[in-house]
């Protein structure tokens, strides 16, 4: 039987839109045989997705990194998900708090350039629609909507609004030291959507030989911000790198129009994965 992988998704722990119970019966649903939850800079929703795990799926735990590579300047910010790791590693987890701490002051900056130009916005409100997860831009998007500044997100990010005029940069984690943070809590780090040109600046490939030396598994090749020459630039830097790969829809609900199970992994590349990890694969 064709085994069904998605290895990226997003719930209300960061920017998605269901709470990782919802997002494990929805992954069920799709008729998914394995999904991994990767919110942003957090493993809270880990514990709730476990307790509502239905029969039959798999649950990868793990998280998205919000990272910089500091070759150009300004930084390029980058993503970097990691699988598998022990969420109580005193390294990893106080860099990701500080990420979290640093989205909290720089959401906050962005709402008070908004309202600098006279715009009805209120951080108390965004803040509160994150529920307690990760802030982040796809809150503020939202907020724009409902004050009917924007029709939709993909306006939200756009250059007159997220996506330039009211961008400021937040405190990611350097890429290098992510990369080291993961595999020291024995994790497996994959460069997220490494040739997305359509989400801004991306990074050379020679940086990406750098990170596979330093410790990097895996590049997502199979992603909708990636046009079909990208994915098959990404599958062949992998296979020159000995680099595995995967494929995943990135989901996030409502704030994103991808469904579960758009793009999915193969069996080898999530058996190496999960041969690689320190935490177990959940079973429901
Ligand atoms: P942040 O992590 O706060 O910088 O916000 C980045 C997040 O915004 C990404 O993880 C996506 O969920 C979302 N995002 C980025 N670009 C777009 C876009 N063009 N349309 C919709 N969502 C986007
Ligand atoms: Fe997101
Ligand atoms: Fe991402
Ligand atoms: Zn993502």
């Amino acid at each position: 039987m064709n085994t069904r992988i998605d290895l990226h998704a997003h719930s209300t722990a960061s920017d998605g839109t269901l709470t990782p119970g919802e997002l494990v019966h929805a992954a069920a649903a799709a008729g998914l045989d394995v999904v991994a939850i990767t919110d942003h800079d957090t493993t809270a929703g880990w514990e709730p997705a476990v307790r509502a795990l239905p029969a039959g799926l798999r649950l990868i735990r793990g998280a998205e990194l919000s990272c910089r590579w500091e070759g150009e300047d300004p930084a390029v910010p980058l993503h970097l998900l990691a699988y598998l790791f022990d969420p109580d590693d005193p390294d990893l987890t106080a860099a990701l708090s500080r990420v979290r701490r640093a989205r909290v002051e720089r959401g906050e900056r962005i709402v008070r350039l908004l309202q600098a130009d006279g715009l009805e916005v209120s951080w108390s409100e965004i803040l509160a629609t994150a529920r307690g997860g990760t802030v982040g831009r796809p809150h503020i998007a939202q907020a724009l909507i409902r004050a009917g500044l924007v029709a939709t997100t993909s306006e939200a990010f756009g250059p007159d609004w997220l996506g330039e005029r009211y961008r400021l940069p937040k405190d990611d984690i350097e890429v290098f030291e992510a990369v080291r943070l993961v595999r020291a809590a024995g994790g497996v780090p994959v460069f997220a959507h490494p040739r997305a040109t359509r989400r801004g600046r991306v990074v050379p490939d020679e940086l990406v030989a750098d990170l596979a030396a330093a410790g990097l598994a895996g590049l997502e090749a199979d992603h909708e911000d990636h046009t079909p020459a990208e994915r098959a630039h990404v599958r062949a830097l992998a296979a020159d790198l000995g680099l595995l790969v995967t494929g995943a829809s990135d989901f996030h609900g409502t704030h994103k129009t991808v469904r579960l199970g758009a793009f999915t992994t193969d069996v080898q590349n999530y058996e190496r994965i999960v041969a690689a990890g320190v935490t177990s694969v959940a079973s429901g």
